[in-house]
């Protein structure tokens, strides 16, 4: 190469690396290349807060941004900025990434887009073709809760198992790992973190009987480089370390056959002072002890919070929340650290809000309880013991008797993967807190399936009654609100009550302000410290995600993915109607102050009809037999007794009621690349009969009750 090929060469390089230079007059950092996060632009994130580069923005996942130029004086002028429309109608959980500009997210089939920030433009898009067929195996719709970023490359964990690290320019796959064994039921939905250049990543599955683990890749090569089981395998096997031949003390009966559960499917965060990395672990499978643990036992590590070395996955401490679960008390929720002072003492503490309905403060030290009290009204436990931290349980708490117990919180959790923040201005964290119980039977003579859902549960029991006053009863239970906590005082500060759960994930800034999205389609904003509603959007379809915040050449911008979804439409029937019947629109809305995008005009939604009765000449035992394959079966996506939460098909309008075309979709996977499967390796051409014969009762047992309800109006 001559001296002046050499020149232009290099000058060429020098214009390449300074793309993103321009930022370094803003008082960013200049970044070479996009994404070009690593672990010490993390730990000083606060030094760059019109950046969002780590899921919870910081390591510390306080969702808390230091950004105040949207503010509560000035929030009723926040406007649509533009929005981008996306390519399916399933849950939207994702919380966005900002980058030097760039916009990296998911949405639902595990697909990873990447916009620019200012102008919602889309840089690039990369779909990892998960197979529908595999949406069979997701308890919770075919989510995805985000990506994570990290030396020029965005990491994607897929539905279907994959860790895959794409070229945060171009989106091309740079490297793909497959992190589980495809012979089990496992699923990936949380967003993977990144911490000391290893990409670190859980599964669900719980549902499904599977045995939850946690895995570190080398972020360069995705070579594994540890994985650490959450519950001890086949103990005829050597123990995968020493800390489960300790927790296979708290087993009994063969519970490896089903897996044991404890899945890590969301919260995992890295913390830079003390180098651990904290996991959640999920329900023990399936969900009835008396299933999983016969005789008895903690079933370590199910619900707990397990402290590891991130070097080497090696156990450090864990906390317990849920002592034998019996209800799906996932631990899973996300963990805020915080540094606080309690009683004049400076604490470095743990934060988590988990679905059994308690607020933990952890000293995250040593794994120890500073204090536990519920957040909601639960009455499954009346407090936590502070000497061994075992919640102290009522007497309907495990079910006794033959019938179902109605225990408030049910597997809904009274707060779930949505996102809460703590604000270290107003010392208060801000929770979407669920109000809907579950009524507990465990099933006779259980059987786990490869096509179903392994609860253990008697799911007909737990179906939504027909009788209109018990029903009204039950839903008059359901609620949901936002509550906004002391964790020192461990007593509420302020609410919002909603009329239903299933409300989004929080954000709290500077700007005294605490922003969320609805179950009932908006967006809204909050005076963080007195809880007054100051701002609100209406987003044309429910919001669950997490918010974000963030800033480009000075001005700030405010991010939701929107988008109706994840279990509690899918399962549980009418109760999701409490909520609000919103429809799904997914679609990622950025607001800023005048902003002068709009939404386009909503087409006006048809109320289902009236249709005219199916002759339905089954006996009532065939039509129970198919109610039972329905609950069994179905529910978990087409909805509690046949009532779809309008996310996927309502079957009791199905046209294939009538006629041959419920035995492909059933039987031969017609519909598989949507995620309806074929049936047919455990449900008969007699079984798929019973249900349809199910289904039609519904339909007209449902058509009599609008005619009823119309001639009374
Ligand atoms: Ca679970």
């Amino acid at each position: 190469m001559g001296r002046g090929k050499l020149l232009s060469f290099v000058s060429v390089v020098l214009v390449l690396m300074c793309g993103g230079c321009r930022r370094k007059d803003q008082g960013q950092p200049a970044a070479s290349k996009p994404a070009d996060v690593n672990g010490s632009r993390i730990v000083a994130a606060d030094r760059e807060p019109g950046n969002w580069m780590t899921h919870g923005r910081t390591y510390s996942e306080q969702r808390f941004s230091p950004l105040k130029q949207i503010n509560d004086r000035n929030v009723s002028q926040l406007r649509l900025a533009w929005s981008y429309d996306l390519d399916t109608h399933r849950g939207q959980e994702a919380t966005p990434l900002v980058v030097d500009g760039v916009m990296y997210f998911t949405s639902a089939w595990s697909k990873v887009f990447a916009l620019n920030a200012r102008t919602g433009a889309l840089l690039w898009s990369y779909d990892p073709k998960v197979p529908g067929e595999w949406g069979v195996n997701a308890c919770c719709d075919v989510v995805n809760r985000g990506v994570a970023v990290w030396n020029g490359k965005v990491f994607v964990g897929t539905l279907d198992g994959r860790l895959i690290a794409l070229d945060a320019a171009t989106g091309t796959p740079v490297w793909k790992t497959l992190t589980v064994d495809r012979n089990s039921r496992y699923t990936i939905t949380g967003a993977p973190r990144v911490a000391k250049g290893k990409v670190i990543v859980g599964n669900g599955g719980g549902e499904f009987g599977v045995r939850g683990y946690v895995s570190a890749y080398d972020a360069g090569t995705g070579k594994l480089v540890w994985r650490f089981y959450t519950v001890p395998g086949n103990p005829s096997k050597p123990f995968e370390s020493p800390i489960l031949a300790q927790a296979a003390k708290t087993w009994s009966g063969d519970w490896w056959k089903s897996g044991g559960g404890g899945t890590v499917w969301d919260a995992i965060v890295y913390d830079p002072e003390l180098d651990l990395l904290y996991i959640g672990t999920g329900n023990g499978t399936p969900w009835s002890e008396k299933y999983r643990s016969p005789k008895g036992g903690d079933n370590l590590f199910t619900c707990s919070i397990v402290a590891l070395r991130p070097d080497t996955g090696e156990y450090v401490w864990h906390y317990q929340e849920d002592f034998a679960d019996d209800w799906d008390f996932d631990s899973d929720e996300q963990m805020i650290l915080a540094d606080v002072s309690i009683q004049g003492r400076p604490r470095k503490v743990l934060l988590q809000a988990p679905k059994n309905g308690f607020f933990y403060v952890i000293d995250r030290t040593n794994g120890t309880l500073i204090s536990a009290k519920p957040f909601t009204y639960i009455n499954w436990a009346t407090g936590v013991d502070m000497k061994t931290g075992r919640p102290l349980e009522t007497a309907l708490a495990r079910y006794p008797g033959g019938d179902p117990a109605p225990v408030v919180p049910g597997p809904l959790g009274a707060h779930s993967w949505q996102p809460m923040s703590y604000s270290p201005l107003t010392g208060l964290v801000y929770i979407p807190v669920n109000n809907v119980g579950f009524k507990y039977k465990s099933a006779e003579n259980f059987e786990p399936k490869k096509l179903a859902p392994n609860y253990g549960i008697d799911v007909v029991a737990a179906g939504m009654p027909q009788d209109p006053n018990i029903k009204k009863a039950i839903l008059d239970t359901v609620r949901g609100k936002l509550v906004a906590w002391d964790p020192l005082e461990q007593k509420q500060a302020w609410v919002v009550e909603r009329p239903g759960p299933w409300n989004g994930g929080t954000l709290s800034t500077s700007g005294n302000l605490v922003f969320e999205g609805t179950a009932g389609g908006n967006f809204e904003a909050y005076r963080a410290n007195t809880g007054e509603k100051l701002w609100s959007f209406a987003a044309q379809t429910g919001v669950m995600a997490g918010p974000v915040t963030y800033a480009i050449d000075g001005e700030q911008y405010v991010a939701v993915l929107a988008g109706w979804g994840g279990v509690f439409p899918l399962a549980t029937g009418e109760v999701s109607f409490q909520s609000g019947r919103v429809r799904n629109i997914s679609r990622m809305l950025v607001f800023k102050l005048g902003g002068t995008a709009n939404l386009p005009a909503l087409e006006p939604r048809e109320e289902p009809p009236l249709l005219p009765p199916l002759p339905n000449r089954a006996s009532a035992a065939t039509v129970h037999k198919g109610e039972q394959l329905f609950q069994r079966y179905c529910a978990a996506c087409h909805g509690d007794v046949a009532v779809s939460g309008g996310v996927l098909p309502d079957l009791r309008y199905s046209s294939a009621l009538d006629g041959d075309q419920w035995f492909s979709d059933v039987l031969e996977g017609m519909l598989k690349s949507e995620g309806m499967v074929s049936f047919a390796k455990e449900l008969s051409h007699d079984d798929a009969a019973s249900i349809r014969s199910y289904v039609i009762f519904r339909r007209n047992q449902t058509m009599a009750q609008k005619k009823l309800a119309a001639a009374k109006n």
